[in-house]
């Protein structure tokens, strides 16, 4: 696939992806779509050679997978579907001066200020009683601005540019109307009602974000960035879904994007839970050969990695400072908050100069704390060889980042050409 396309394509998944039920809702479709079997978790699995499949957990994390059965050397790549946002509450709806608005709890590391004066929609999993009394979940998109969060005017606060602090609790609830005869029960159901759920008895919990309803578009004099909201790790997931789709069945590969990587990935859709560990189980029953299988892998863990910021350089260690556009990043710490080793950085250079690709390296100042990702979990969980790599981009987790319009199909390239 070229650069183009994949990049149009990457922009639709973006914009249809608000939360990680969507995302994983859109890449089982592309599974669907490029001939992977859904297996289901609570049933028997009777694996065919030569066939490929994909299982979802909580609708919110997935794995696919090749299935040669012999050929127990797998390329596996990890990402995450969930991004820092500000969700509802339980009991979300506030009556106060004059205004409907929603109480919301920040979810992840989110930059608090971009959210301000933004068109936010709302969307995620609605879980309700149906006419049958059987519990049921169904995903929501509102789609159009629904909300905002006013700033403060800098007449109320002359201190705004200079040290404004902002108050999770109070600072930050969206406003949605003047009507004061809102019930969030009865929206809920006019949303339901929308994508075709009608027999709803009751209304019991809901996992609803919030999100910025201005699209993915690229941006630059030769359209040499994209913005967007949720590029980490979305972007890595469309990359590394792609990739598993264009591959032959007769390459062993496996692909998982997992929940919660933002809050620590502690939980049975996050990358330190089972689902991994028992989706390998099941491929491999036998105990052996599933040892042999997993030491012989490589995972390589694909989270974005921070581009050297032109306003400001010093925050980057100078000689591991990646640029955007210049190819995909290696991420190495000392410490292991990244997976990286000189043996799987060597595999991942071999592979890239095999290709006439590009690398770079990024290592956190000495003087600062270093994030963490997927691969140090996954790596030390399942005992899988790991690398971590990353898209250089801007702007981590504000509510739209930046990235390369060049580099993820850089990354793209790498997955579905990398020999083991
Ligand atoms: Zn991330």
């Amino acid at each position: 696939m070229n650069r183009e396309d994949f990049n149009e394509g990457l922009l639709g998944f973006l914009d249809a992806s608000p939360t990680p039920f969507h995302a994983t809702r859109n890449m089982a479709m592309m599974f669907e779509n490029a001939g992977f079997v859904k297996l289901n978790e609570v049933e028997n699995w009777e694996l065919e050679a030569g066939k490929k499949y994909y299982v979802t957990r909580n609708d919110s994390s997935v794995i696919a997978f090749t299935y040669p059965k012999n050929d127990l050397k797998y390329l596996m790549i990890g990402t995450h579907t969930d991004s820092p946002n500000l969700k509802l509450k339980p009991n979300a709806v506030i009556k106060e001066h004059g205004v409907v608005k929603f109480g919301v709890e920040p979810y992840g590391g989110l930059l608090l200020n971009p959210w301000f004066d933004r068109d936010l929609s709302l969307a995620g999993r609605v879980s309700y009683l149906d006419a049958e009394n059987r519990v049921q979940n169904a995903l929501i998109d509102v789609q159009k601005p629904l909300a905002i969060v006013p700033s403060l005017a800098i007449h109320l606060d002359d201190k705004a540019n200079k040290d404004r602090t902002i108050n999770k609790q109070t600072d930050m609830c969206p406003i949605l109307s003047t009507n004061e005869d809102f019930e969030l029960d009865d929206f809920l159901r006019w949303q339901l009602d929308k994508v075709g759920v009608r027999d709803v008895k009751e209304i019991y919990a809901n996992e609803l974000s919030f999100y910025d309803t201005q699209k993915a578009a690229f941006v630059g004099l030769r359209d040499d960035f994209i913005a967007s909201a949720r590029l980490d790790n979305l972007l890595s997931c469309y990359t590394a879904m792609l990739s598993i789709c264009s591959v032959s069945e007769e390459k062993p590969m496996l692909f998982i994007a997992s929940d919660h990587e933002e809050v620590g990935s502690d939980s049975t859709s996050g990358a330190g839970g089972s689902f991994l560990e028992s989706t390998l189980k099941r491929i491999f029953p036998n105990f052996e050969e599933y040892i042999q299988m997993v030491r012989s892998s490589l995972m390589i863990s694909a989270d974005n990695a921070h581009a050297i910021h032109p306003n400001y350089p010093a925050k980057h260690d100078a000689n591991h400072a990646p640029y955007i556009n210049k190819g995909v990043v290696i991420k190495v710490n000392a410490n292991q908050r990244y997976a990286s080793n000189s043996q799987t950085i060597a595999k991942f250079m071999q592979n890239a100069k095999n290709l006439e690709l590009p690398l770079q390296e990024f290592v956190t100042r000495s003087d600062m704390g270093c994030g963490s990702t997927i691969g140090p979990i996954t790596a030390t969980r399942i005992g899988v060889d790991t690398i971590d790599v990353g898209l250089p981009t801007y702007a981590m987790h504000s509510i739209r980042e930046l990235a390369g319009s060049d580099d993820a199909h850089m990354l793209y390239k790498i997955l579905t050409g990398f020999q083991l």
